[in-house]
C-alpha cells in the first residue's frame, strides 16, 4: 500500500475538490451571515497559510485563537495545522490568570481573536511576552479606531488579501503535532493536550461512524460546542471528510438564535452540552414550536439528564445520543446507541441504556479497575476507575504529566468512575474526586443529581459528600429552584423513595440561588464543598 501520511489539510483539499459547491454558513461576530463554499474556504485557507509564513510562522510554532464558531476560525484550523504549525484553541471563558498561564505555557507567537474578546486580550497582553502579533478576526471596515495592545493590531482579512491562493500544502510525517487544547481545569491547573495529524484523522473517521455521529453528504451540521473547546468534538474535521454542509453559529448561542439558524439552514445534526439544550427545550415548549429538519444530536461534556433525552425524543422527535469524552480523548470515547438484541427489551429498559454514557467507538479501548488496579467485571454493577487507551488518547501531557496519570502498561487514567455492563455500555457514576463514600460504600452523585432535576420544581441540582460522624460521609443535595416554585426539602427527599436504595437518599437538602460553575459550564464541586465546609447534618 502507498505510504500516504494522514494530514489535516487533505480533509479540506478533499472537500474543495469533491464537494466544491457545498456551503459553509457562518454568523459573523459583527452580525449578519457569511456564506461561501468548501472551494472558496480552501482558497482562503491557502492565502492564510501564506500570510502566516509571511509573519514568520514555521512548522512547530504555536498559534493561538480566541474565537467563536465562525468561518475565519475554520480557516485557522486548516491553515495553521496545514503548514505544520500548531493551532492552539484557547477557551475565553477561563479566568484571566488561567489564560495567561496557558498562553505562556504554550509560548504562542501569534494570537487571533474575535472582536468580542478585544477588552479581554487588552488585559492579557502585557503578561504574554511570547505573542509577537495580535490579529483581529474581521475586515478593514470593522477595525477599531483605537486599542490598548502593545504594538500593532493586524486585520485578518487584510492579511489574506495581500496573498495569492497558489499555496501547496507541505507533506510531512503524520505524527507531526497539529493542535493544542488545555483541559478546563475542573479539578486542577489546566494541562495541555497536543494532538497530531494522525490522531485527528483517525478521530475524524471514528466520529463519522454510524453508531457515532453518522453524518453524510446529506447532512447539515451545526456545532453548538465551541471551536475553542476540544477541537469542537471533531466536527470541523468530520464535516469536510463527509461533505456535510457546515453551519457555524458565531456568538449567538441563545435558544432563539439557534432555532432560527436550525430552521433557515435546514440543520439535521447538532452537538453540545446539556445546559444549551435545556434552554432550547424551554424555548420550544413556550412557543409550542417543532423542528422541521433537525433529526439527531450528540449531548456530552456532562451527564445528560434522562429527562432531557426523553423530552427531545417524545416531544420534538429528535434523537439524543449521549456521549462521553474528555480533552484527553480527542474527545470522543463512548456513544450510547442500541444493539439489535437491545431492541427486544421493554421501552423503559431501552431508555435506561440510552441514558448511559455508552459503548466505545473503534479506536478506544476501556476497562474499569479497583484501587489495587485489578480489572473489575462487566456486570453493570461493579464500579471502579475508568482507564482508556488508543491512537487518539493522550500519551503524555504537553509539558508536565502528573505522576501516575498513565499506568505502567500504557492506560490513561480518566479520573472518572464508571460501571460497564455485559453489552459494553459504560455508565459514569462520578469523577473520582467527587465520589461519595458512605459507610464504606460508594454512592453515585450523578445518579442523585439526575433524579433531582427530573422533579418539575428543580432548575439545577448538585450532590456532594460531606463529613459525617457515623458514616464518614453522607450526600447533601443542593438545589436551585425554578422561578416561582416553592418545593420543600421533605418533598424532594420523598421524590427519591423507590428510585434508589434507602441509604442513597441524601441526608439533607439546601436551597441556593445559583450553583458555582467552571468556565465550560460544569458544576464546580470543589467550590461547593468549600461553601459547605463545616456543615452539620
Ligand atoms: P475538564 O476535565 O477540565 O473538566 P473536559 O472537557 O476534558 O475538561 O471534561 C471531561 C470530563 O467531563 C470527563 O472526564 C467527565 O468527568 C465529564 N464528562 C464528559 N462527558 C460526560 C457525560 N456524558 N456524562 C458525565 N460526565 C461527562
Amino acid at each position: 500500500m502507498m505510504q500516504t501520511p494522514l494530514r489535516i489539510a487533505a480533509l479540506l483539499e478533499h472537500a474543495a475538490k469533491w464537494h466544491a459547491d457545498t456551503e459553509i454558513v457562518s454568523r459573523n461576530t459583527e452580525g449578519g451571515l457569511h456564506r461561501y463554499t468548501y472551494h472558496a474556504a480552501h482558497l482562503r485557507a491557502k492565502q492564510l497559510a501564506k500570510a502566516l509564513l509571511a509573519l514568520g510562522i514555521r512548522p512547530g510554532d504555536r498559534v493561538g485563537t480566541l474565537a467563536w464558531n465562525n468561518h475565519r476560525h475554520f480557516e485557522l484550523y486548516y491553515a495553521v495545522s496545514g503548514l505544520g504549525a500548531v493551532c492552539h484553541t484557547i477557551n475565553p471563558r477561563l479566568f484571566a490568570e488561567q489564560l495567561i498561564y496557558i498562553i505562556n505555557d504554550a509560548q504562542d507567537r501569534l494570537l487571533f481573536f474575535d472582536a468580542t474578546f478585544l477588552p479581554l486580550v487588552e488585559k492579557l497582553a502585557p503578561h504574554c511576552p511570547s505573542v509577537e502579533y495580535w490579529v483581529l478576526l474581521t475586515d478593514r471596515m470593522h477595525m477599531p479606531a483605537t486599542h490598548n495592545l502593545p504594538g500593532e493590531l493586524l486585520c485578518y482579512d487584510e492579511l489574506l488579501d495581500r496573498e495569492a491562493a497558489d499555496f501547496e500544502w507541505p507533506v510531512f510525517d503524520e505524527n507531526t503535532a497539529s493542535s493544542l487544547c488545555y483541559t478546563s481545569g475542573t479539578t486542577d491547573q489546566p494541562k495541555g493536550v497536543l494532538y497530531s495529524h494522525r490522531s485527528t484523522l483517525l478521530h475524524s473517521y471514528a466520529a463519522s461512524l454510524p453508531d457515532c455521529f453518522n453524518c453524510s453528504a446529506r447532512d447539515v451540521v451545526l456545532p453548538v460546542v465551541p471551536m475553542f473547546h476540544v477541537n469542537a468534538w471533531g466536527i470541523p474535521y468530520m464535516t469536510p471528510l463527509n461533505g456535510c454542509k457546515l453551519v457555524l453559529p458565531g456568538p449567538g448561542l441563545d435558544a432563539a438564535s439557534l432555532f432560527e439558524l436550525f430552521e433557515s439552514e435546514g440543520v439535521t445534526f447538532s452537538a453540545g452540552v446539556p445546559t444549551i439544550w435545556f434552554g432550547l427545550l424551554q424555548f420550544m415548549r413556550e412557543g409550542k414550536r417543532q423542528f422541521s429538519t433537525l433529526r439527531r444530536m450528540i449531548v456530552g461534556g456532562a451527564a445528560c439528564p434522562p429527562a432531557l433525552l426523553r423530552a427531545f425524543d417524545e416531544e420534538l422527535g429528535v434523537e439524543i445520543r449521549h456521549a462521553w469524552g474528555m480533552t484527553e480523548t480527542s474527545p470522543l470515547g463512548t456513544v450510547s446507541t442500541l444493539k439489535t438484541k437491545n431492541l427486544a427489551l421493554p421501552a423503559e429498559e431501552q431508555q435506561q441504556l440510552k441514558n448511559k454514557q455508552g459503548r466505545v467507538i473503534f479506536g478506544v479501548d476501556m476497562k474499569i479497575v479497583d484501587d489495587a488496579g485489578r480489572e473489575l467485571p462487566h456486570d453493570g454493577v461493579a464500579f471502579g476507575d475508568l482507564l482508556v487507551r488508543g491512537p487518539f488518547i493522550v500519551g503524555d501531557y504537553y509539558h508536565a504529566t502528573p505522576p501516575g496519570q498513565l499506568t505502567a502498561d500504557g492506560w490513561f487514567r480518566t479520573g472518572d468512575v464508571a460501571t460497564i455492563d455485559a453489552d459494553g455500555f459504560m455508565q459514569l457514576t462520578d469523577r473520582s474526586k467527587d465520589v461519595i463514600k458512605s459507610g464504606g460504600e460508594w454512592i453515585s452523585s450523578i445518579a442523585l443529581e439526575n433524579l433531582a432535576v427530573a422533579h418539575p420544581a428543580v432548575a439545577e441540582a448538585a450532590v456532594i459528600g460531606l463529613p459525617h460522624p457515623k458514616w464518614s460521609e453522607r450526600p447533601l443535595l443542593v438545589v436551585v429552584r425554578k422561578p416561582g416554585q416553592d418545593v420543600s426539602a421533605e418533598e424532594l427527599l420523598r421524590f427519591y423513595e423507590g428510585k434508589v436504595a434507602p441509604w442513597w437518599v441524601p441526608s439533607a437538602v439546601e436551597f441556593v440561588e445559583q450553583l458555582p460553575h467552571t468556565a465550560t459550564g460544569k458544576l464546580l464541586k470543589t467550590q461547593l464543598r468549600k461553601d459547605f465546609a463545616g456543615y452539620e447534618f
